[in-house]
């Protein structure tokens, strides 16, 4: 290394670790940078895939929607690649948009595919009973009828419990619970305890947990 070269190694490193230092000590902002950066990428990529509105039911807030693969190999595709989420759309990015047979969806209609497909009776029977027990637990944490808090879609099949508090993953973790059915089961057996939650769809739940990241 020749001293010029020496010099200039001292100072990236110092550059380096005063950026470090600064983005220690500002988390808001970079919080709000790494937003900014996540929303511009996506909306980017949307447009490559059919734009920022949901094919199906037309929402078109950019916080509620998602890339879909249509011919539901998005696991297979995630265990091959190991990227989802903002990395998915930096690698597709990277590719210059490649044809994966993706189309934007919101995360409502997303969840409404699967029983858009041809299921057998004892399928159907498994998810209605599934839905009514659903719908059971969140009516103890809905004042009126049950729908989501943001939006007021009423479809079972859509709705969840969010944490106010943002804290759901801590939570489960804490009492070693997964989510869904198994969180309803918690709830029951504990007589629906107050914890925070409300009823939030899936696409207004995706749009919160993203704006508070
Ligand atoms: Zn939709
Ligand atoms: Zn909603």
């Amino acid at each position: 290394m020749t001293p010029k070269q020496r010099r200039y190694s001292k100072t990236k490193d110092h550059i380096l670790a005063q950026n470090a230092k600064w983005k220690q000590s500002n988390p808001d902002w970079m919080r709000g940078y790494r937003l900014q950066y996540a929303l511009r990428l996506k909306r980017e990529v949307f447009s490559h895939y059919g734009g920022v509105w949901c094919g199906q039911c037309n929402e078109t807030s950019l916080l509620k929607l998602s890339l879909d693969h249509i011919n539901d190999d998005g696991a297979k595709f995630r265990k091959v690649h190991g990227v989802s989420g903002t990395k998915f759309y930096a690698w597709l990015r990277k590719r210059n948009f490649p044809d994966l047979g993706l189309r934007v969806l919101c995360h409502n209609c997303n969840e409404l595919k699967k029983f858009s497909r041809p299921r057998s009776a004892v399928w159907m029977r498994k998810y209605q009973n599934r839905d009514a027990f659903k719908l059971m637990c969140l009516s103890h944490y809905c004042p009126g009828p049950v729908q989501c808090q943001h939006c007021t879609i009423q479809d079972p099949r859509v709705l969840t419990l969010d944490h106010t508090a943002n804290d759901g993953a801590s939570f489960r973790r804490k009492h070693r619970i997964k989510g869904g059915d198994d969180f309803y089961r918690y709830l029951k057996r504990r007589g629906f305890p107050d914890l925070g939650l409300q009823v939030l769809c899936f696409s207004c739940n995706q749009a919160k947990m993203i704006m508070n990241q």
